[in-house]
Order: C-alpha cells, then structure tokens, then sequence
C-alpha cells in the first residue's frame, strides 16, 4: 500500500484511540497501539514506522522472523508475537520478539523461558483468554487462570504484564459488553495479585472503542491501518 495510504490511515486510528479515551474518562496515551502487519510487506512496516509507530504485531513464526531481521536497523521496534505458537517454534520466538501475548500452555512458556537467551531482558507476555470457550480459539478459562498465571510467574525470563483476548466476532452488543467485562474484572484481579501486571490487550480494527470503555490498555489493529488481508 501506498507511503502517504499508511501514514493516514494510522492517524485516523490515532484519532479514534484518543477519543475513545476521552470518551472512556482515561488518560490521553494511557492506550498503546500495535500495528498487525501479518501477511503484509515489510515495506508497509516502514511507512507506519516513518509516520512514528513503534510497536508492531506478528501472526506466523517464519514471517515474523524474517521481518523482523529485514528490519534490524530499526532498532526501536518493539516486536510482539500474537499468534498461534507451536513448540517446535520457539525458540525462533524466544530470541527474535520483546513481547508475546498469546501464551496459554504451560509447556509453550517454559520452553521460552528456557530459550530466552541470556543477554536479553525477560519476554514480556500476556495470557490468552477464551472467555466464550470457543473451540476452535486459543486461551484459557478464567476458571485456569489464577493456577497459570502463577506457574508463568514463577519463571524467571518470562514477565507476566496481563491478558489477551481475541472475542467473538460479530457478537451481539450484550454478548460484547458481557465477555469485555468478564475480561476487565480478571484484569483487575490479577493486578491485585502480581506486581507488574499493567497490560489488557483488548480490541482490533472493528471494536478498538469497545475495548477502550472497558479498561484496554493496548490494541491490537491490522487493517484499518494496513488494509484488508487477501
Ligand atoms: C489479525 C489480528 C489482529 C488484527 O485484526 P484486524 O481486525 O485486522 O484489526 C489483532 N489481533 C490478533 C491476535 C490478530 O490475529
């Protein structure tokens, strides 16, 4: 997509972050905003990064990598892996991103606290939520979580930040609101139990305000920046 395409479309999505933190009585800049450019050039990567964004999303191991070693020199990237994750993959993961926010096996973080290499501070993560129990979605039950959240930290190069929840789609508006605040209240919970805990990645292109009224603190969107995905 076009330089000048990117640059606007991003600032549109700045525009209804901020107002959705007016709207939501927060604090201006209390929403980070990751770019997901699954499936999209690295080039598209570097128009949003020249129109400042700084965080950016990956879905797939390989792709992910290979961006992110097209774009060393940007060294201020701050990469996070949002994706499903398979064992055998994480190594690639544990050495290539600062942030991953779909963890939801025990066996998938102590292998990237184990990979982690040394001279990197700890990978910040996030738990996945299924708060709908979705069979066919990723994360755990909130019933799970309290037991998970404390085995993920006890591990020393990994840092549990929050949660992460990808919701149904096309929900109804009261469906919406009820699975927003199921995950909000167990946020709150969670912040009440660990230290560091300051991360509710929360909202996509289509329900970024949603999200926002309902605590995020980071959304995650793909194609109102970057397009649609062919
Ligand atoms: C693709 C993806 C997004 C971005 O979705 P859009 O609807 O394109 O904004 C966000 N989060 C996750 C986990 C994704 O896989």
């Amino acid at each position: 997509m076009l330089q000048a395409t990117i640059a606007d479309q991003l600032e549109k999505v700045r525009i209804r972050v901020q107002q959705a933190e007016k709207k939501a009585n927060r604090p201006a800049n209390s929403v980070q905003l990751v770019a997901v450019a699954k499936t999209k050039p690295t080039a598209d990567i570097e128009a949003a990064y020249a129109a400042g964004q700084r965080s950016f999303g990956e879905n797939y191991v390989q792709e992910g990598v290979d961006k992110v070693q097209a774009l060393q020199h940007l060294s201020d990237i701050e990469w996070h892996f949002i994706g499903q994750l398979q064992s055998n993959k994480t190594r690639e993961v544990a050495e290539h991103f600062h942030w991953v926010q779909s963890l939801h096996r025990l066996r998938i973080a102590t292998r990237l606290n184990n990979q982690r290499p040394a001279h990197l501070p700890p990978l910040q993560v996030l738990i996945q939520l299924n708060i709908d129990e979705e069979p066919n979605k990723a994360g755990i039950s909130l019933a799970e979580l309290p037991e998970f959240a404390k085995a993920v930290q006890a591990l020393p190069k990994l840092q549990l930040r929050g949660l992460m929840l990808i919701p149904k789609a096309n929900p109804s508006a009261a469906e919406q609101a009820h699975t927003l605040q199921l995950c909000q209240t167990a946020f709150e919970e969670l912040q009440q139990q660990i230290d560091r805990v300051d991360t509710l990645s929360l909202g996509m292109s289509n329900d970024l305000e949603a999200a926002i009224a309902h605590g995020s603190t980071m959304v995650r969107v793909g194609t109102d920046i970057f397009g649609p995905r062919s």
